[in-house]
């Protein structure tokens, strides 16, 4: 393929080499079509990327996944020998909320939840009531909202908040439950309650497929990283463009135009028949110039969080106990960091024998402004937050990264049905585009993995 030429008309131009382009890219190969990925950045993986240095293995982004659908089993069965899978060890169940200052169990069972300090005694008695409560009937009701009316005001404080917070580094009163969390949505309106649903979603017959869905934490031997460099390999090197910028696409007699710099500047130009867009919702309106104001407003007002993202490590690990896999704090705690990840605790080879490696993450909706301190006074926040917290006395990390991610998560709000119904539409309107990317249909790992292989049936 020469990108500087007119002549050759591709199947399909994937826009971004992060996981969901590289999995669409994985696909369309498979499937026999003709695709070539166009990436701005000089490397694959998007918000992945994985780091050794020194003993320890980091992650840049994303530090684990969920085997949460059949495609995820799937494509690491499709990757296996260039990737390998790595899940975490059973602590992974053990996770810590921070109350008044001290880290709780998250209850894993019934009996946990009657003793945990975390609910009030209200609550749990109200827990019991959940399955003869009515279905909410406001599909835009919040999701603060929505566990207050069927669990709780503690279960919401100190199970949900901090959920969200380790999950979107969102707030409960912004997402809407029907586009953030659409499964528990589905649970109250099928179901008409979340445990019972859940309860009878557990009996249901699951195919062969489906029985593989562990829905247990995930990693790769070598960190995340290797997972989009077996992506990139699989894909063909030849078939991804790195270092392609101001990328436009504009629509054609026949299928689209597409033009960038490539990474010597030169002006180059490519023609497919279809174009498969799955850069964040900001950028859209950059790359997709044809697209009526009105209509990307619609899209590019999504709010994505600011998080700044801490890779710790330390030799000999001084600090409390790190047997699970780490803690979070809820928003009421009011303190400067939202939560921690043992990673060398859930993951091998993630620090030296004796040693750990801790995520910690700073910022999220509710403080966006943090992202915007410099350098010294983020690290003496995250020493105080440390001693205080982690139990450590003095604070010398042998290894210390800041990662700060302007457009880290989306956050599924209310304007959410709307810019569904945009996609939708305009993708009836530009027959062979795709808008794709985690502007719609989950914004976690498992999500972008499935939705690639939709993209790219949807390209046949
Ligand atoms: C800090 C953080 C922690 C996370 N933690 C988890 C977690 O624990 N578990 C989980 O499941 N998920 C987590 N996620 C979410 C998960 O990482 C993402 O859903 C997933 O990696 C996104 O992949 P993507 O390909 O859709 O987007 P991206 O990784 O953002 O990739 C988009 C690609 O498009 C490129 N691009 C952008 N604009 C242009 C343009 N104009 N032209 C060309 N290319 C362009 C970018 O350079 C990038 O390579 C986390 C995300 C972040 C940021």
């Amino acid at each position: 393929m020469t990108p500087n030429s007119n002549e050759t008309m591709i199947d399909v131009v994937v826009i971004g080499a992060g996981l969901t382009g590289l999995t669409t890219a994985h696909y369309l190969n498979k499937f026999n079509k003709k695709c070539i990925v166009l990436e701005k950045q000089i490397q694959v993986g998007g918000v992945i990327q994985s780091i050794e240095e020194n003993g320890f293995l980091y992650e840049n982004g994303p530090n684990t996944g969920v085997i949460g659908n059949t495609t995820v089993v799937e494509l690491f069965e499709e990757l296996a020998g260039k990737c390998e899978l790595e899940v975490g060890g059973e602590n992974v169940k053990k996770r810590f909320i921070l109350k008044n200052g001290k880290w709780e169990h998250l209850p894993q069972g019934l009996k946990d939840a009657v003793s945990t300090p975390l609910f009030s005694m209200k609550d749990k008695f109200r827990i019991l009531g959940e399955p003869f409560r009515p279905a909410g009937k406001n599909p835009h009701e919040n999701l603060a909202s929505f566990v207050k009316r069927r669990m709780g005001k503690s279960f919401l404080n100190y199970a949900i908040d901090p959920f969200i917070i380790g999950v979107y580094a969102g707030d409960p009163n912004y997402l809407i439950p029907k586009y953030a969390l659409p499964k528990l949505y589905d649970l109250e309106q099928k179901y008409g309650s979340l445990i019972g649903g859940s309860f009878r979603k557990g009996f249901q017959k699951k195919t062969e497929e489906e029985k593989k869905v562990s829905k247990k934490v995930f990693s790769c031997v070598d960190g995340l990283g290797s997972l989009t460099k077996a992506l990139h390999q699989s894909v063909g090197f030849e078939n991804v463009i790195l270092g392609a910028d101001n990328i436009t696409v504009q629509p054609a007699e026949s299928g689209y135009i597409i033009t960038y710099q490539n990474a010597n500047g030169e002006n180059c130009t490519i023609k497919a028949n279809k174009v498969i867009s799955t850069i964040g919702a900001h950028a859209l309106a950059k790359t997709l110039p044809f697209i009526e104001k009105s209509a990307m407003s619609k899209m590019d007002s999504l709010l994505y969080t600011k998080v700044i993202e801490f890779a710790l490590g330390w030799n000999t690990w001084p600090g409390i106990e790190l047997d699970g896999f780490g803690g979070l704090i809820p928003s009421l705690e009011k303190r400067d960091i939202l939560g921690v990840l043992y990673m060398s605790s859930l993951f091998t080879n993630r620090a030296p024998e004796g040693g750990a490696l801790l995520s910690i993450f700073m910022g999220g909706v509710r403080r966006q402004d943090l992202i915007q301190l410099g350098d010294a006074e983020i690290t003496h926040i995250v020493e105080k937050e440390c001693k205080e917290l982690l139990g450590l006395n003095t604070f010398s990390p042998d290894l210390f990264k800041i990662i700060r991610h302007n457009w880290a998560i989306p956050q599924y709000g209310v304007e959410s049905g709307e810019r569904f119904s945009t996609i939708a539409q305009l993708e009836k309107q530009y027959p062979g585009l795709q808008i794709g990317g985690n502007l719609r249909n989950g914004i976690g790992m498992a999500d972008r993995i499935k939705q690639a292989k939709e993209l790219a049936q949807n390209a046949l």
